[in-house]
This record gives C-alpha cells, structure tokens and sequence, in this order.
C-alpha cells in the first residue's frame, strides 16, 4: 500500500540532447526585464536598478512542441528567453562560483497572457495569472554545458511564421547568468532541478491559433511550437 492518501504528483522531466536520461524539474525563476530594449518597449526605465523575479509552476513547462492558446484571454505574446537547469544549489552563492552550479541550457519560450498581466500591474497584485498558466513555457532539448559551453553571448531570435519578431543577443542581459544565480540564492536556497528564465529581448507581440513560433539561440539549436 502506498504510503500517500492521494495519487502521487508526477515528476517533471524535460528530454535532454544526446541522452536517455532527462532532467527533472524543482523550481522555475524568471527574470523580469532583463533586456533595455524590451524594459523600454513595455514602458520601463531600462537603468539596472536590482533585478526582480516572479515563479512558473515546474509543469508549465512544456516540450511537446505545442502550445495550445490558452482561455480568458486574448492578447498571448511570445518571449524568446535562455533557460538555465541548475545540477546544484544552495545559499549566498558567491558570483565566481556560480556557473560551477549550471548543468545545461535549452531554448524556452515564457508565453504570457498579457491582458491579464496588465490588469494585474494595473491593480499591483501578483502576475501569476497573466505568466504561471497552463503549458505556459515551451522548451526545446536541455544541451549540457560539457556540450555547449556557458552561453554570454550569441544571438538570439523568433520568428513567427517565418518573419522576424525578436532580435537580440545573449550579451546584451542587463543581469548575467552568473548574478542571476548569485542574486536568486541570496534570497532563495538553490537546488538541483531548478531553471531560471533568463529574459527576453525586444519584439515581444501576440500570437493566434495556426501560428508556429520558431526559436533559435546560437549554440542551442532551434525549437519549433505551434499555436493550436
Ligand atoms: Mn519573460
């Protein structure tokens, strides 16, 4: 008999290239503003004032290559974003050690309900609503960091329907992978499983149903997600 009163929730595991085995997921940070561009394109001051961070659910990450659209809204926007997997953590993780905590790399798409999120500023409550949703966050292939190396630069694009939507490069985040890791574990304990969304540059716009979304991210590969 099992030991829980209920049916155990399932670990998510994200594939990884080149492997049979797969990463499990712990926790989801995301960064916000983390692109000059983009802080001002959503009406922000682009100066680096400290970086802020919300949460996705571990099973709002999604690999299907499918993004079905989702209900109580009509405006979804695409962000094109890095996701970092942690293979350890910890507290107050000093800068000059931070990449030795970082297992991989995958292309991940932070889909955003953005009338609600707007709603939600607008009223100064929480974004869960508008970012932490269903299927939320495609995410292509985790590659290891043995294979890719830490990424601080590369380009970084979407398309959508095969015209371009969002340019940038990896080098222009205000908040580098290293004090994003740094930063987060000042304030949370960092553990193996857990993947930071690392931002996303300018461009951001909505989808509709039938579109596919195309992101590539140099040294990554690209992740293909269609909107049903
Ligand atoms: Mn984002």
């Amino acid at each position: 008999m099992s030991q829980f009163a209920i049916e155990t929730p399932t670990v998510v595991a994200l594939p990884i290239a080149g492997s049979q085995a797969m990463f499990p997921v712990r926790r989801v940070y995301c960064i916000g503003r983390n692109y000059a561009a983009h802080a001002i394109e959503m009406g922000h001051d682009p100066d680096r004032e400290p970086p802020f961070f919300f949460q996705k659910n571990p099973n709002n990450l999604d690999p299907s290559g499918e993004f079905p659209y989702p209900l109580h809204t009509s405006d979804v926007h695409h962000e094109a974003e890095v996701a970092v997997m942690l293979k350890s953590g910890g507290t107050d993780i000093p800068l000059d050690r931070a990449l030795e905590h970082v297992f991989g790399y995958a292309p991940a798409l932070d889909m955003t309900r953005r009338d609600l999120q707007g709603e939600m500023k607008k009223m100064g409550r929480p974004w869960e609503i508008g970012k932490a949703f269903e299927r939320s966050a495609p995410v292509g292939p985790v590659r290891p960091v043995a294979e890719t190396g830490h990424l601080d630069q590369g380009a970084i694009t979407l398309k959508v329907n095969g015209a371009l939507r969002q340019e940038g490069d990896l080098n222009q985040m205000i908040w580098k992978v290293p004090e994003m890791i740094s930063y987060l574990s000042e304030y949370f304990e960092l553990a193996a499983g857990d993947v930071i969304l690392s931002g996303t540059p300018a461009g951001v716009g909505p989808v509709v149903k039938g579109d596919t979304m195309e992101i590539a991210v140099e040294g990554l590969g690209r992740m293909t997600v269609s909107v049903v």
